[in-house]
């Protein structure tokens, strides 16, 4: 009798499929998918991306680091039978049977251009830059639509109010995916705006630290110049061997 798979053997065998071009005989489970209206057969247990890759597309744009860190592969799609129209990223979503799928390559999201050094911390600096914020009607999509998880409707209602802490705390794993900016009535631009946010919490809102204050002395005095010069002159593996031994900070 063969052997059950757990979920990750499936996906490793499933990824064999395009990284080693394995036979398509020896792929086990396979889902159908519909990718910009074309119907393909795919290895179930792909990601949206692999299965996009397998199904012969190159991509050019919409794929960045292909571990979920820098939002570019943005993917919307609904699956067969469902009504919901879901937003994901195409690296961290696995194939389902009956998806319906296709890429945002790009979102379209004018940014505005400012010095923080001459604006004043207060709320008006959001309506100056990006007045729709204004328009904000609290329906709560931008969460929905948000990969991350993040309350974005909160980081908006959190800079109409002037809360600068909540803002940067809120927003502070966006990956600027642009979901939420595509999926919202009011046309705002949430990353952007919380990128102002975050900004300006950092430079007017946060004390400096008395450690860092520290250690930029400490390397203005030039203290760690002999342990740079000493690392860069390594060869990689002598890095590598260092970077294995080396002592972790206690959690
Ligand atoms: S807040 Fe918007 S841009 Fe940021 S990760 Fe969430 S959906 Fe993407
Ligand atoms: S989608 Fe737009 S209007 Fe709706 S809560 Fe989010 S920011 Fe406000």
């Amino acid at each position: 009798m063969k052997k059950e798979l757990n979920i990750m053997e499936r996906i490793a065998e499933a990824s064999k499929a395009i990284t080693t071009g394995v036979d398509k005989k020896d792929v086990e489970h396979w889902v159908e998918v519909h990718i910009m209206g074309k119907a393909y057969k795919v290895p179930a247990d792909l990601t949206i991306l692999t299965a996009i890759e397998y199904a012969g597309y190159r991509f050019v744009r919409s794929c960045g680091c292909r571990q979920g860190h820098c939002g570019a592969c943005a993917t919307i799609y609904r699956i067969k039978g469902d009504y919901k129209l879901q937003c994901n990223l195409a690296c961290q979503t696995r194939v389902e049977d009956g998806m319906e799928l296709v890429q945002i390559p790009f979102t379209p999201a004018p940014r505005a251009f400012y010095d923080i050094l001459k604006e004043d911390y207060v709320v008006n600096v959001f309506f100056k830059f990006y007045p729709e914020v204004a328009r904000c009607v609290s329906c709560n999509t931008c969460t929905k639509a948000c990969p991350q998880d993040l309350e974005v409707m909160d980081y908006i209602q959190a800079a109409i109010r002037g809360d600068f802490e909540s803002m940067a705390d809120k927003s502070f794993d966006c990956i600027q995916c642009g979901m939420c900016a595509i999926r919202c009535p009011a046309e705002i631009i949430q990353y952007h705006v919380a990128q102002l946010g975050r900004r300006m919490y950092g430079h007017y809102g946060e004390f400096e630290p008395e450690h860092l204050k520290k250690r930029i002395e400490e390397i203005n005095e030039g203290k760690f110049e002999k342990d740079l010069d000493e690392l860069t002159s390594l060869s990689r593996k002598e890095l590598e061997k260092l970077y294995a031994e080396r002592i972790r900070e206690k959690e």
